[in-house]
């Protein structure tokens, strides 16, 4: 699928003006030459260490601006690079990691994924840095509920290949991406944006989502 694909896909639901908004962002990142970030080996190690003891990277390696700041397009660009950058960090999340926020950045996740990695489960999907991790099916990401009476789902039938789930503990939701039933999926970011409608859905039965879409919403209503 070519952005171009993907353009005219997204011109069907009508959010053409938000991708070309989204486009601009990369475009604007790639002029500004956004620095790679290498890691050496020893702070890959403490990184490691960090994760067996549920710390995402970012309280553990140093980098040259504070975590905590503004989010900006150039952060959130360094954290992608630092996030593709981490060889070797895959097989320590996948082993140890069994949050809900994100291992390289700490931010919560924009998009759940099912049948996205190696073993067919459920993933993750880090809104901030693009991470994607290994994550429990039938609990909240947010507020570890794993009362199954609490939780539950919301299908479209427009949308199909998704669906959202929602927690009554937290009143939190997330959209989830079938790519078992899609076959296959768009980069996250795109598919957190063509799939506003069901955060129009989530948001009309009272549900909320906490981390902003690529576009920095987070109410849609
Ligand atoms: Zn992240
Ligand atoms: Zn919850």
């Amino acid at each position: 699928m070519s952005p171009k694909d993907i353009i005219i896909e997204a011109e069907k639901k009508g959010v053409r003006k938000l991708l070309e908004h989204y486009y601009d962002l990369l475009d604007a990142m790639k002029a500004a030459d956004i620095p790679s970030f290498n890691i050496s080996s020893s702070e890959l190690q403490d990184a490691i260490d960090g994760i067996k003891r549920g710390r995402y990277v970012l309280k553990t390696v140093k980098l040259p601006f504070e975590p905590d700041g503004k989010e900006d397009a150039f952060r959130k660009a360094f954290l992608m690079n630092l996030a593709k950058g981490l060889n070797g960090l895959g097989d320590a999340v996948n082993k140890y990691w069994e949050n809900g926020f994100c291992p390289v950045c700490g931010s919560l996740p924009s998009l759940g994924v099912f049948g996205g990695n190696r073993d067919g489960g459920m993933s993750l999907v880090c809104s901030l840095c693009e991470t994607q991790w290994n994550f429990r099916r039938l609990h909240c990401p947010f507020c570890g509920n794993d009362d199954q009476k609490g939780l539950g789902y919301l299908y479209s039938e427009a949308e199909e290949g998704y669906r959202i789930n929602y927690c009554d503990k937290c009143k939190l939701y997330l959209k989830i991406v079938d790519v078992r039933k899609k076959g296959n999926a768009y980069p996250y970011p795109i598919e957190d944006i063509i799939t506003l409608p069901l955060d129009i859905l989530a948001q009309e039965k009272g549900y909320k989502r906490l981390s902003p879409n690529p576009l920095g919403m987070v109410m849609l209503k």
